[in-house]
């Protein structure tokens, strides 16, 4: 068949194409493993503080602690993901990871300090191992110039947050009744299942690592995919352009852990503990994907979905907006305060749920769309690497939620309006950097 046909053809086939199973396969694998994830996150810093249960530690300490896990366990992709390019293959890399997920959670259903440590250095090469190229796997079950990816990371996207959703909510009911460590058994079963989805269902994503090379795709290449002609280095460039510039939207997304949290226990008016507030944006994750999905469809047949950077850009426009409303909510609480008392007032949960709808939908348009950039820009032996250099960031980020320590010494309008502030000058920042950075990257 002549080439121009048989690229008209993939690309109609692709305009209509349904997402492949292994799509939900890998959406199932991951929602558990996530679920396990964020179920040891929800308990790991109360339990650390327990006195009977855990260790008594003092806050700080817990906190601090917890800080560098969460910078380390995003850290260590960067190595998972060069490992799988260059010697595992990525689904082997993602059930190596699975297992030391495992063996992590089940060691912190035991009561040792030394066994705690082991524990996260389990995790810690757990996520390097299983995060990076479990997305990566995703992007490979495409044609090279698909107009399908960016929608697949939205849906695999959705299933990440649905085991975010449940894991509080579980860890919450698991602990109350019974205690912490069978609530991290709970967690490593979580894992059993992930592993398990994956081992069941490996047909369905049978050699992912083989569709990202030329020629034995599961569709070949499509037309559209320019970027070939791109030199490697340049391609490279690009994502690290972008991966400085997202660093400062985990920086201020994950003020959720923290501050907002604080926000949700202390100024919010309503019968709840902080700890559920951390439900909400999971909440807001599936409750917009499919909209969102449907909306870029939509725009997609007219010929009008913007491009993956351009997405990226309005995700860091809302993230600013959304502290802005924050900024809002504050001012309105500190015009009620007597006297020497800035931070004692209560406002309508309605100010922080709308606050998260509006930084969820920003979300949508960066987080997953980050992963979607690196599976079609990075060259196809680095995507382990690169989707580990995409985390590195989110690392790097998360060690800057530090200027947390600012929400007491500064009224609470001042610390939103300076995050929110960041956030919108850098969306300015990668508004004017599409066009440059699209020569390098053509046909995202
Ligand atoms: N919440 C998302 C997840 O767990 C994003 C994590 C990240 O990149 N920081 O996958």
């Amino acid at each position: 068949m002549a080439r121009f046909e048989e690229n008209v053809m993939n690309e109609a086939e692709n305009r209509q194409a349904a997402h492949p199973k292994g799509l939900y396969v890998l959406f199932a694998t991951e929602m558990w493993e996530r679920f396990s994830f964020y179920s040891m996150l929800s308990l790991f810093t109360l339990y650390m503080r327990n006195d009977t249960e855990g260790f008594g530690w003092a806050a700080a300490d817990a906190t601090s602690l917890y800080a560098n896990y969460l910078m380390c366990v995003y850290f260590s992709p960067l190595i998972g993901g060069w490992l799988a390019d260059r010697k595992l293959g990525y689904r082997r890399a993602v059930m190596a990871g699975g297992l030391f997920f495992m063996a992590g959670h089940l060691l912190l259903s035991f009561k040792s300090l030394p066994i705690v440590y082991l524990a996260l250095a389990c995790l810690v090469i757990g996520n390097g191992l299983f995060k990076p190229n479990v997305s990566t796997m995703v992007g490979n079950l495409y044609p090279e110039g698909s107009h399908l990816k960016d929608r697949a990371f939205n849906i695999f996207y959705m299933g990440i947050n649905i085991g975010a959703f449940m894991a509080p909510i579980a860890m919450e009911a698991i602990k109350s009744k019974w205690g912490y460590h069978p609530a991290f058994a709970a967690a490593a079963f979580g894992m059993v299942i992930s592993v398990g989805i994956l081992w069941i269902w490996k047909g369905l994503v049978e050699d992912p690592d083989a569709s990202s090379r030329p020629g034995k795709a599961k569709g070949a290449p499509l037309a559209a995919s320019g970027i070939d002609s791109i030199p490697d280095w340049k391609r490279c460039m690009a994502l690290v352009i972008i991966y400085s510039i997202v660093i400062v939207f985990w920086m201020v997304f994950h003020q959720n852990g923290s501050t907002l949290t604080y926000w949700a226990d202390e100024n919010t008016a309503w019968n709840v503990s902080g700890t559920i507030s951390n439900a909400i944006n999971p909440f807001w994750v599936v409750t917009l994907t499919f909209p969102l999905v449907w909306f870029w469809k939509w725009l997609d047949r007219r010929g009008l979905e913007p491009s993956t950077p351009t997405k990226m850009a309005f995700g860091m426009l809302l993230t600013g907006l959304s502290f802005l409303v924050l900024f809002w909510a504050a001012k309105t609480g500190e015009a009620m305060t007597s006297e020497g008392q800035p931070y004692a007032f209560k406002v309508s949960p309605v100010w922080l749920i709308s606050s998260y709808g509006i930084v969820t939908l920003g979300e949508l348009m960066l987080s997953p769309m980050g992963l979607s950039l690196v599976s079609k820009v990075a060259p196809v032996h680095m995507r382990g690497v690169m989707m580990g250099g995409w985390f590195a960031a989110t690392a790097i980020g998360n060690k800057l939620t530090a200027i947390g320590v600012y929400w007491d010494q500064w009224l609470h309008s001042t610390f939103f309006l300076v995050l929110g502030g960041l956030a919108l000058v850098m969306s300015v920042v990668l508004f004017l950097l599409v066009r440059p950075l699209k020569r390098w990257m053509p046909g995202v």
